[in-house]
């Protein structure tokens, strides 16, 4: 494919965007020595953290660690099932083979494209009522959009099932004026490098259990007991691992908490100009941002999505992604659905097949909250061409 143009730097998907306050949490953990997974900046984003979510917090290596602790406070062990969207990141679902139990993969809504509640109900009651209810539950609100939590938290709470809220790409969402991620059992965050806000790495669980927070943070690091005899000659009564989040990366979360609402409205601010410039363009729809009927709902827009009808728009979202890379531009489809994954094909997928169109029509387009006008207006003008649209 030859690109009617090219941009002269390549314009990507979702980049770091530093606020500037780190480095002051940086210096402090090099001059004080805090090179650790101990210390002072460790102690203060579990508490700032916590005034966002309102729960007891435990900063971790990453979301993925902070997925796998939490199915392990939910007592989740080998042969368990665990229902979890097939529409998702492939790091929603490994931990639960970590622990050798077993996904059901659940389709979508196309009010959400996140876990569809309806199903859910549904599901539940067949398996009721052949006495092979699951263990627990798992939502991700994904691209920054809240799932519909109210009707999930009432079938969860009719059989007496634990929710974990994978909230790894929606941290700043609001469902009404709650905060996703807090409605559940256990809650995740994530700071990996392309997220709304970054410790170039790193994770978070909240949840309202503190002895369950507790048990978190120290399986975090190796379960260690207290000795005894006072000397460290270590005790491990439970499994332990190593998934402490460093006090340095905990440093560089907390000067991007105090820039969080400013990276969220500038997402938001990214999305509103592809919808305004590409409204006109045939077969190019957003992913809708359903209110629930409460007000102050907000999604994040962490990555602006939309999908594409080849045939009103001229070509499929694929071949549109090919184009955008040939003019210089990162995109990539909404994620592929884990029950067509080749190492998660032999579990289980419960629905329709709206997970699998959402990934062969949707396209994720640059979404960084850094991004400049100007390769914003690039971008736009590469769709508007491809699409044929002056
Ligand atoms: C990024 C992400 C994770 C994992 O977070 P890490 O911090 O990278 O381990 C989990 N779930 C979803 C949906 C994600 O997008």
């Amino acid at each position: 494919m030859t690109p009617d143009r090219k941009a002269p730097r390549r314009i990507l998907l979702s980049v770091p965007h530093m606020g500037g306050g780190e480095r002051r949490y940086v210096d402090e953990a090099f001059d004080q020595n805090w090179m650790s997974t101990a210390g002072p900046n460790l102690t203060a984003l579990e508490a700032e953290f916590g005034r966002i979510t309102g729960e007891p917090c435990v900063a971790l290596g990453s979301g993925t660690a902070a997925i796998h602790l939490g199915l392990r406070l939910m007592g989740i062990g080998p042969g368990d099932e665990v229902v979890t969207p097939t529409l998702t990141f492939a790091a929603s679902t490994n931990p639960i083979r970590y622990e050798h139990a077993t996904p059901v993969f659940m389709d979508s809504d196309r009010a959400t494209w996140n876990l569809d509640p309806g199903l859910l109900a549904r599901f539940l009651a067949d398996r009721a009522r052949a006495n092979r209810l699951p263990k627990a539950v798992m939502v991700v609100h994904l691209f920054g959009q809240s799932a519909d939590l109210d009707p999930i938290l009432a079938e969860c709470r009719r059989y007496g099932l634990p929710l974990l809220e994978d909230a790894a790409e929606a941290l700043g969402a609001r469902y009404g004026d709650a905060v996703p991620g807090t409605l559940g059992d256990i809650g995740v965050f994530s700071f990996n490098g392309n997220k709304m806000i970054t410790g170039t790495t790193g994770g978070l669980l909240s949840c309202r259990r503190k002895d369950w927070a507790d048990s978190a943070r120290k399986w975090s690091t190796q379960a260690r007991d207290a000795d005894p005899l006072g000397v460290n000659n270590y005790v491990h009564s439970e499994l332990g691992f190593n998934y402490r989040m460093s006090n340095v990366v905990a440093g560089i979360v907390r000067g991007q908490l105090e820039v969080l609402e400013d990276r969220v409205l500038a997402r938001r601010a990214v999305f509103e100009r592809y919808r305004a410039g590409l409204a006109d363009v045939p077969g190019f729809e957003p992913q809708p941002e359903p209110m629930f009927g409460r007000p102050g709902t907000r999604h994040t827009r962490w990555l602006s999505c939309f999908l594409v009808d080849a045939g009103k728009f001229g070509m499929s979202a694929v071949d549109l992604i090919r184009r955008l890379d040939s003019e210089n531009i990162e995109s990539r489809p909404v994620w592929r659905p884990m029950h067509t994954q080749p190492i998660y094909r032999a579990f289980e997928c419960v629905g329709g097949d709206v997970a699998e169109d959402l990934n062969a029509r949707g396209i994720c387009l640059p979404s960084s909250s850094s991004l400049a006008a100007g390769d914003q207006e690039f971008v736009i003008g590469s769709i508007r061409r491809a699409a044929g649209v002056a």
